[in-house]
């Protein structure tokens, strides 16, 4: 069968012929089984906002139980375009141009499978968010990646690899898949990254999709810059977000595109038979939360970026003091980190058996990477940490994590 012929191409079923689940949910299923600290997956530790999780009870209780419309219901996709405009300048017809999806997860499939068949190429940075894959091996087409590599040292560093970005983006290349700020290695792209990215992505006639989850969470006063405002590049830009990261609701699964009417009438079509329709009743909390008409998200957001700052600090510092080096990330809320200087130079059994050496779940940075890649083997001994969780939690990993010299 088809889907057995492509899992297996892509490592998405093992061996024995089971289901993989994904490295972030096999991470947590260790931590609890061995009762270590989770500093795996990607989720906080704490609430998003109180008024926003009164406003979904609120809609729960008004009755807005039913299908809603398959684009997104209204007040999101009006609060969607607003939030473009008013953070970057970007216009979009709420009634044409943005689409509500199931996370971002959901727009990112959508997109692809709209866009990308077999005898066609994504070009997307690696390491790589692990859905990347999976979906354009769903898809039929092929993927090709570019080195991004985490530079260690005392302030943020990672390094795209732009001869090998001008190799990779050809005649086939129909996506380029951007992620910025950057899961795992929380690097910003620079300006110079994104302009190439956009002069070649046009010379190729492609169209970009970037996943900017991590919009709000930079660092150092840094700003994110969408590849949407880049001169040009509107027109061909399919761009994603969720409420995910910035309000703190991992579990709400409340994502969307935004996007020329022309490439979002693609995706929406693909959207509207994998799941028709996205959890009615959150979306107007979410729509609520965007909006922010009394400021106090903007409030919350600030305090979100300002504290996890601090923790990025606390975490790095704790990780060097370990042994390890560090690249310090500019945005994301994840710290790669090497294990080479301590000796311990295999990421994935380190991160297998660091739950029952000191109490701590990682990461292996080769679960982002395709085997064998110039990618994976520069990262081989590349852990990932999240630093989303409380300052107390963080001070007692890094406490067991000092047992790692010893
Ligand atoms: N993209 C990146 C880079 C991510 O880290 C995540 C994390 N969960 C997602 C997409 C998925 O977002 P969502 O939960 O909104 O589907
Ligand atoms: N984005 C989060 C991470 O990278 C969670 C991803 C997931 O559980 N699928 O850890």
């Amino acid at each position: 069968m088809r889907w057995q012929e492509v899992a297996h191409a892509a490592g998405l079923v093992g061996a024995d012929g089971r289901v993989r689940p994904t490295v972030f949910a096999e991470m947590s299923a260790l931590a609890a089984r061995t009762g270590a600290i989770n500093l795996g997956q990607g989720f906080p530790d704490v609430d998003g906002p109180a008024h926003v999780v009164a406003a979904a009870q609120a809609a729960l209780g008004a009755g807005r139980n039913q299908y809603g419309p398959g684009d997104g219901v209204p007040e999101l996709r009006r609060a969607v375009a607003d939030h473009q405009r008013r953070h970057y300048g970007l216009d979009w017809d709420p009634d044409t141009e943005v689409l509500v999806t199931t996370g971002a997860t959901e727009a990112i499939a959508a997109a692809v499978l709209a866009l990308v068949g077999p005898g066609d190429e994504v070009v997307a940075l690696e390491p790589f968010y692990d859905a990347y894959a999976a979906v354009v091996a769903l898809a039929g087409a092929t993927l090709r990646t570019v080195p991004l590599l985490p530079v260690p040292g005392p302030t943020p560093g990672a390094r795209l690899d732009r001869a090998a970005l001008a190799a990779a983006v050809g005649e086939r290349t129909r996506v380029v898949l951007v992620n910025s700020p950057h899961n795992p290695t929380g690097a910003v792209l620079p300006a110079e990254d994104l302009a190439e990215i956009a002069r070649l992505a046009t010379a190729a006639d492609a169209v970009v999709v970037t996943d900017e989850v991590y919009e709000h969470l930079v660092y150092d006063g840094a700003a994110h810059v969408p590849v949407a405002t880049l001169p040009g590049m509107a027109e061909r830009t399919l761009t994603v977000s969720s409420a995910g990261k910035t309000l703190s609701f991992t579990g709400w699964k409340v994502g969307w595109v935004t996007g020329p009417a022309s490439l979002l009438t693609a995706v929406r079509t693909v959207k509207q038979y994998l799941t028709y329709t996205s959890g009615a009743p959150l979306q107007p909390a979410v729509a609520a939360a965007l909006a922010d008409d009394d400021g106090r998200v903007a409030a919350y957001v600030a305090e979100l970026q300002a504290s996890l700052e601090r923790r990025r600090d606390l975490l790095c510092e704790g990780l060097r003091a370990a042994g390890l080096d560090v690249a310090v990330p500019a945005g994301t809320y994840f710290v790669l980190a090497d294990g080479a200087p301590l000796g311990l130079d295999d990421g994935d059994r380190l991160a297998r058996e660091l739950p029952e050496r000191v109490g701590v779940v990682a990461v292996p940075v080769s679960a982002f990477c395709r085997a064998g890649s110039p990618a994976a083997t520069a990262l081989r001994s590349w852990l990932r940490f999240t630093f989303v969780k409380r300052e107390d939690v963080l001070h007692e990993a890094l406490e067991r994590l000092a047992r790692l010299r010893a």
